[in-house]
């Protein structure tokens, strides 16, 4: 097909496969999903899938790259690729990658995401380390977890005491608890023109800290419901037209410092995880390093992508436009690893 070269885009049927492989055939390439037996029947609905490897298990993943070589295929990794193929799969990848694989393990560990995020000078709740005295609510997270698994909430030292006896994760970190609207901004940056967008912003849906308030608190009295946050759902959000400029430069802090601390830097999708507290100040609670579910919202574009451009663009297919330019440009290997 015109401008594709005969390149292919490639993802796991999972998470945003739908998205990236609409946005990739709206941009004019041939796709291919690679799918568990078990998601066959829901990824051979869609027309825009011009392929479909079937595999057992999602771990199988590298007995089909070799076929993917052959076809020119660029995978486009999602959150499934690190829940499911684990980080190491991910580096060992000889097909085409879209996006930096040094930013996966600034990513993964806890630590060193903090070090980023500090270095970037974006606000990130108070962390309490071993021994410290806990002086106000926390949340206590585990190391690669995902989607709010295995979390737990204590308002106190003492509740924390006795909460941590019973938490069986071995590596885990404890952070001030902030109250405020989580929110989720998904970012675009692109090595090509060294430009940062905002293509759209999520607010998620977790169960059960969300619908406590369904509730009223003296009927839950005795009860001993425990706030958790499972997502289950994302819903659309436009932010408050004075806290864009601030997410703008967030988002560039955050590329520009990559570029220093890792080769090459981030590019691509990212999310920032934020919680906007009452006096309208932003805390960062995590990074996404990839295209993340709440953009699933967005399949025909946002009120934002609409003020760059003049077609529904969603984050899977502002991949594929930037892989296209870069075909077009001579520029692949500036955006694959
Ligand atoms: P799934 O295909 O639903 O098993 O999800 C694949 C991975 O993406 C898992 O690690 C999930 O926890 C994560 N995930 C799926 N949907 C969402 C969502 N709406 N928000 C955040 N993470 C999600
Ligand atoms: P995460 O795995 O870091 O994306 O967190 C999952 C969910 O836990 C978030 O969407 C928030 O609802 C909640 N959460 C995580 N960290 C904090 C925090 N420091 N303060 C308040 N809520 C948090």
């Amino acid at each position: 097909m015109a401008g594709t070269k005969g390149y292919k885009i490639a993802t796991l049927g999972s998470h945003t496969a739908l998205q990236i492989l609409k946005g990739a055939k709206d941009e004019g390439f041939q796709t291919i999903c690679v799918a568990t037996s078990d998601r066959v029947s829901l990824y051979n609905r869609f027309k825009f899938i011009d392929k479909l490897y079937e595999i057992s298990l999602f771990s199988d993943f590298p007995k089909i790259e070799e076929k993917l070589i052959k076809d020119k295929a660029i995978v486009i990794p999602h959150g499934s690729f690190v829940a499911y193929l684990g980080i190491e799969n991910n580096k060992k990848m000889k097909v085409g990658y879209f996006g930096n694989k040094k930013v996966l393990d600034w990513e993964s560990d806890r630590v060193k995401q903090r070090k980023w995020m500090q270095e970037a000078n974006v606000p990130v709740p108070k962390r309490f380390k071993k021994g410290d005295k806990i002086d106000r609510p926390v949340i206590v997270k585990s190391y690669g977890a995902s989607g709010g698994h295995g979390y737990f909430f204590a308002k106190n030292q003492k509740e924390f005491e006795t909460r941590i006896k019973n938490f069986k994760a071995r590596d885990f970190i404890v952070q001030e608890y902030v109250i405020g609207v989580p929110l989720y901004i998904h970012y675009f940056y692109s090595p090509l023109t060294k430009t940062l967008e905002i293509l759209s912003i999520d607010k998620r849906y977790e169960t059960n800290v969300d619908s406590l308030g369904r509730i009223p608190s003296q009927n839950q009295q005795g009860l001993g419901i425990e706030p958790s946050f499972v997502v289950v759902g994302n819903s659309p959000l436009a932010l408050r037209e004075s806290l864009l400029a601030e997410a703008f430069q967030m988002g560039e802090r955050v590329v520009a410092t990559s570029q220093e601390l890792m080769d090459g830097g981030i590019w691509g999708p990212f999310c920032l995880e934020t919680i906007i507290t009452p006096e309208q100040k932003f805390s960062i609670i995590e990074i996404s390093c990839r295209i993340v579910a709440g953009t699933n919202l967005f399949v025909n574009g946002s009120p934002y992508a609409s003020l760059y451009y003049d077609k529904e663009v969603s984050t899977g297919r502002r991949i594929a436009m930037e892989i296209k330019e870069a075909i077009r440009t001579n520029k692949l290997k500036k955006i694959l690893n």
